[in-house]
């Protein structure tokens, strides 16, 4: 990794000193301009523009400098920059504290050493006996519930990690290990708070589970610490048995061993959300047509990307603490984007052109549903939005995806005759969703195309560097991406919206059942927030809306986004289930039958 790096630092002081690309031969003077700005967006001096980091300030004002070149008009609050607020992370406060009173004596564990707060954990005090709960695990199908005939209302319990079959990824327990999962059933058993603590058999670190991140903030709705193996064995003193002899017998027997400890726990957990600020950077073309200028065609891309990876980033790379440059994902968009841009702004066609580099992509398409929210035009004049995520590797096969197919009648005809100029070989996708921003736009009702040139062993790893780009390729990409913006721009019609019927895609992979929303990530608020519901899909047919915020999913509680997993798993394809939603102020239960789910990923 290291020598790679070097490499392309080496490289670049060579693009400084020399003239120009005199050492790339043959390269069209588009190439060159795609080449320079996808080497300067990915070069480690961005440090691979994690929304909210320096690196991507200095991406923004890169891409600002561009815009105002190209003398388009600024369209933010700030210039060119429409800012927005997140939170990035979360540390714990100052307030932490665990007290534990076993025959009248009373001792505070050490932050840090001893305990710590978890990331989804909500910062609140709590008391209570603690109650061992084995893993606690609820797991029906397999026939076992660690919280079977335990009283924990109003107690502080405590579980171990992982599953009777220890962290064995292939354990039929797997769906039930994750820590959220344990304060879901937690929360909804009535506790009062939950500890979490590595087992002493094949404990592989005895420090506390680390506050760690988490890929949303949400809380989970009670105070959650993780506890060293040695408090947790401490906890067990004067009992007959140790906690190694209970994860045994647990082991060999597959039956929980829950009881009460005789311990009492006070305790608060502090949790402080650290926001970061972000911004989307806003260009107008403005357009040439007195009569449509109002409309607007919207271009996008994101220019946000991984950072230096790490847990809960989204990188491929595990455990690697590396500058992630995001050559392809998303350099390679950005520049098309300024390219296509650069083509529009030499002759402007008749209706507006808004371009968009989007923040907050990586962290959950935050930047595109900001912009949802904040458009600077009416939303009613938006005619179409075209977006570019990754867009710099062409293959031998299909050149180029086209996303949202399905999303405007017109599509398909204006394709095909574009592309008869353009001979690529194209594939097609119908559906508007996906894991990019035109699906914010999709969500909103707009027709939207997604450009796309696949997917590769790179992909979010700290190798998608600025030297795996196929500059011609691009060159052809973005070609025909500026002729498919002023088609659209020009076309005496605006496309009309469809909603595709069905997008035949469940939640996640894996999935038994589906119901066929779309969460909103950014959404911050108690509940589950719908920023849109797939065409065909059962909660189409139940009556669900954009906006709607899901409280209540069968007999569980919805706080996050992982209850309504959690809740998804509970039920079976072709069962009705009661939904309690949210809709402005108003509370409205809806009926869904929910289908089978399964079939192809995100
Ligand atoms: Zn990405």
């Amino acid at each position: 990794m290291a020598r790679k790096r070097l490499t392309i630092s080496l490289f670049l002081v060579t693009l400084a000193t020399a003239a120009g690309f005199a050492a790339a031969p043959a390269r069209t003077p588009a190439q060159q301009r795609l080449s320079h700005d996808v080497y300067y967006l990915a070069s480690d001096a961005l440090e691979g523009r994690y929304s909210g980091s320096p690196g991507a300030r200095v991406a923004a004002e890169f891409i600002a400098g561009r815009f105002r070149d190209l003398g388009l008009k600024p369209q933010g609050e700030d210039g060119f920059m429409q800012h927005f607020s997140f939170i990035a992370g979360v540390k714990p406060g100052e307030g932490n504290r665990l007290r534990l009173t076993a025959g009248g004596a009373a001792r505070d564990a050490k932050l840090v050493d001893d305990f710590q707060p978890l990331a989804f954990s909500s910062s609140g005090s709590a008391a209570g006996e603690v109650v061992f709960v084995g893993y606690g695990i609820r797991a029906k199908d397999l026939n076992y519930d660690d919280y079977a005939g335990a009283d924990v209302k109003g107690k502080v319990v405590l579980v171990l990690r992982f599953s009777p079959d220890g962290d064995d990824p292939a354990s039929t327990f797997q769906p039930y290990m994750a820590l959220r999962r344990k304060a879901t059933e937690a929360r909804d058993a009535g506790a009062a708070a939950l500890l979490v603590a590595t087992g002493p058999l094949g404990a592989a670190e005895a420090t506390p589970v680390k506050i760690s991140f988490d890929a949303t903030f949400a809380d989970s709705g009670l105070p959650v610490l993780g506890i060293s193996t040695t408090l947790a064995e401490s906890l067990f003193a004067g009992h007959g048995f140790t906690l190694a002899e209970l994860q045994q017998r647990i082991k060999e027997r597959r039956e929980p061993a829950s009881r009460p400890l005789g311990v009492q726990a006070e305790l608060t957990a502090d949790v402080v959300q650290q926001r970061a600020d972000a911004a989307n950077v806003l260009a107008l073309l403005p357009g040439s047509d007195p009569q449509r200028a109002r409309e607007v065609v919207i271009v996008g891309a994101h220019y946000d990307h991984l950072g230096y990876g790490g847990e809960g980033s989204g990188s491929l790379a595990v455990g690697v603490h590396a500058i992630h440059n995001g050559a392809d994902d998303n350099a390679s968009g950005v520049a098309a984007m300024l390219e296509i841009a650069r083509r529009l702004a030499a002759a402007p066609p008749a209706r507006t052109v808004l371009l968009a580099a989007f923040a907050g992509e990586e962290e959950g398409l935050l930047g595109s549903a900001e912009l949802v929210r904040r458009l600077p035009v009416a939303k009613e004049d938006v005619v179409a939005m075209v977006n570019l995520d990754m867009v710099g590797r062409p293959k031998p096969g299909p050149a180029l995806t086209l996303g949202g197919f399905g999303t405007a009648a017109e599509w398909p005809a204006l394709v095909e005759k574009l592309n008869a100029a353009h001979h690529l070989k194209l594939a097609t996708n119908k559906g508007g969703f996906g894991a990019s921003d035109h699906s914010s736009f999709y969500a909103a009702e707009e027709p939207v195309l997604f450009l796309f040139t696949g997917a590769h062993e790179d992909y979010h790893k700290p190798s998608d560097d600025a030297d795996t780009l196929d500059y011609p390729g691009m060159e052809k990409v973005v070609a025909f991406g500026a002729d498919l913006a002023r088609t659209i721009a020009e076309a005496p019609q605006r496309p009309t919206f469809q909603k595709v019927a069905d997008e035949g895609q469940g939640e996640r992979r894996g999935f038994r059942v589906r119901t066929g929303v779309i969460p909103e990530y950014g959404y911050e608020g108690p509940g589950v927030k719908i920023s849109g519901v797939r065409g065909g899909s059962p909660a189409e047919k139940a009556g669900f809306v954009a906006g709607d915020i899901v409280m209540r999913f069968g007999d569980r509680e919805t706080r996050n986004i992982y209850d309504y997993m959690y809740a998804l798993g509970d039920h079976k394809p072709g069962e009705e289930v009661v939904v309690t939603v949210k809709r402005g102020s108003e509370t409205v239960q809806l009926k869904v039958t929910l289908e089978a789910g399964g079939g192809g990923g995100r």
